[in-house]
């Protein structure tokens, strides 16, 4: 099960010390361990087939240079908050509101890494959408 909450932070006025440890640890892979959270903001850019074309050939000099073999610029290790969705398996779609119908944006990507040791799926990643035009519709969750 996957729950989105939204806060905004002029209403957080106390921090938690200790979070709470979640219930379903045994049950549930995509919990993580425990830990600390480093942020690092990174520089995230379309699919490659997204990409202006102007750009398309720093891209293949990126991937060139990376050993990637595809997918350079939207597939990160760890979890990243925004940006732009993967679509190294399909190809890119947009996920329309089902309140709505405006084209979801990339909220939340939890990948597969073995720094965090979360594993989705076969190596994969869950991918959370939710609506621009309003955040109380329903958000939608996909394995990627
Ligand atoms: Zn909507």
């Amino acid at each position: 099960m996957l729950e989105v909450r939204w806060r905004r932070a002029a209403d957080v006025i106390s921090r938690l010390t200790t979070p709470p440890t979640p219930s379903r640890y045994d049950e549930d892979g995509y919990l993580p361990q425990a830990c600390a959270i480093t942020t690092e903001r990174v520089t995230d850019f379309p699919f490659r087939e997204e990409l202006p074309a102007e750009l398309r050939p720093r891209l293949e000099e990126l991937v060139r240079e990376t050993g990637d073999g595809g997918d350079a610029i939207t597939r990160l290790a760890g979890w990243k908050l925004g940006g732009w969705p993967t679509w190294h398996l399909t190809h890119p779609m947009a996920f329309a509101c089902g309140d709505c119908g405006t084209a979801m944006m990339l909220l939340f990507t939890v990948a597969s890494d073995d720094e965090t040791g979360v594993v989705v799926g076969r190596w994969g990643e869950l991918r959370v959408f939710v609506c621009p035009a309003d955040h109380r519709h329903a958000f939608q969750a996909d394995l990627h």
